[in-house]
């Protein structure tokens, strides 16, 4: 078994910190040394779905392992998925019904396809 993986961070309030890094976290490239200790954020590559130029839903795994803030649907201790543009964090339960919204939504968006197929093609008015 190997060694836990561990990332070494700069803080505004605590200085050097060696914290233990979650397997599913991409690190640290863009850590801005004056981030709090209790802000310190891991975060999963992100899940995009982008249609033409316009980036429509972007989704990914998110911890603050030291964050305090235990509202509903903010980053703390216990991972989630931060979406964007919902400026939220789900929980499992949550980013199920958000998929099956997708799915439903989806369905909608082909319905719209046949009717508007339909009406270019002089069947309906
Ligand atoms: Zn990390």
């Amino acid at each position: 078994m190997s060694a836990p993986r561990t990332v070494t961070l700069q803080t505004a309030d605590r200085g050097t910190v060696t914290i233990p890094e979650p397997v599913w976290c991409i690190g640290h490239q863009h850590h801005d040394p004056n981030t709090a200790y209790v802000d310190i954020t891991h975060s999963g590559p992100d899940i995009a779905l982008n249609f033409r130029y316009t980036g429509l839903l972007l989704a990914g795994l998110v911890q603050a392992p030291h964050g305090t803030s235990t509202a509903e649907g903010m980053d703390g201790p216990t991972p989630g998925v931060s979406v964007h543009p919902l400026g939220e964090t789900l929980n499992p339960a949550q980013l199920y019904d958000l998929a099956g919204r997708l799915d439903a939504y989806a369905d909608q968006l082909r319905a719209l396809a046949d009717q508007l197929t339909e009406i270019l093609a002089g069947g309906a008015q």
